[in-house]
């Protein structure tokens, strides 16, 4: 990927699943990497070594996304570290499914929180910086099921829509300073958010997906990384499915 070389990426709940993939992936393609994380765990102090590994340099910034000032702090801390940010990944998420007769309205609330407003959070802190410079891409994490609905997630796949809906205008107000904002929908990845369904879940999403067989964190890393790259400079404001055909 061409573009990627030196520039400084914040990835937003990177310490496992699909953001470590990511984070790994642009660090492999030469970027600095700023690896936001919720919660400490031992997973991420190999991450880091792993990142270095390749020669990029790496900070971690502890915080919660759905935080606004939690958000600010992440973005200072990469300013502090490497004086600018030009990639920024949403991919902090989490799901608190449950049938809408039954869910609880924390359950709501918490899911809008983290997934939605934590990515605004973040894209209304990074955006000065990049709109300064005039350059700058930025990737969130939808789901398919932010397009075609789900049973049982009415919380996570408005989120997720809502993410879709942040982009397309995000990306029209930032156009005009060269900032590429795109999401991705990944379908069925293979993660600890999905490993928990039932096996019988498992298997019927499997039946439902073309390319039969369950994505990867790094299939989802691979077209972030193509977006974060000069090689998308003339794509903004889409959705891109990674699902196996799952939705066409
Ligand atoms: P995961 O649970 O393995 O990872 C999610 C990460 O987000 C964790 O590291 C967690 O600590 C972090 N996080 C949660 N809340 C946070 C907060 N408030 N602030 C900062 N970090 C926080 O799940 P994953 O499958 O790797 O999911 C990554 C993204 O991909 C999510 O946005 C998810 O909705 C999306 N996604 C996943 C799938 C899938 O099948 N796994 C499908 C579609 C979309």
């Amino acid at each position: 990927m061409e573009g990627i070389k030196g520039k400084v990426a914040v990835v937003t709940g990177a310490a496992k699943g699909i953001g470590r993939a990511i984070a790994l992936r642009l660090a492999k393609e030469g970027a600095n990497i700023v690896i936001n994380y919720r919660s400490d765990s031992e997973s991420l102090k190999e991450l880091v070594s792993e990142i270095e590994s390749f020669g990029s340099k790496v900070v971690t910034a502890r915080g919660d996304v759905s935080s606004f000032s939690d958000a600010k702090n992440i973005m200072e801390k990469a300013v502090d570290a490497f004086q600018t940010i030009d990639i920024l990944v949403n991919n902090a998420g989490i799901t608190r499914d449950g049938l809408m007769l039954r869910m609880k309205e924390e359950d709501f609330d918490r899911v809008i929180e983290v997934n939605l407003k934590g990515a605004f959070n973040c894209i209304r802190h990074v955006s000065p910086i990049m709109v300064k410079k005039r350059t700058g891409k930025i990737i969130n994490i939808s789901s398919v099921v932010g397009i075609t609905g789900n049973a049982g997630q009415v919380n996570y796949s408005a989120a997720k829509a809502g993410i879709i809906g942040l982009t397309k205008s995000a990306a029209r107000e930032l156009a005009s300073r060269k900032i590429n904002v795109n999401a991705v929908a990944p379908g069925f990845i293979n993660t600890s958010m999905t490993e928990i369904l039932p096996q019988k879940t498992k298997e019927n999403i499997l039946n439902s997906i073309p390319l039969k067989r369950i994505g990867s964190p790094e299939d989802i890393a691979n077209t972030v990384a193509f977006l974060a790259s000069s090689n998308a400079d003339y794509i903004t404001g889409q959705v891109i499915n990674i699902d196996g055909g799952m939705v066409m």
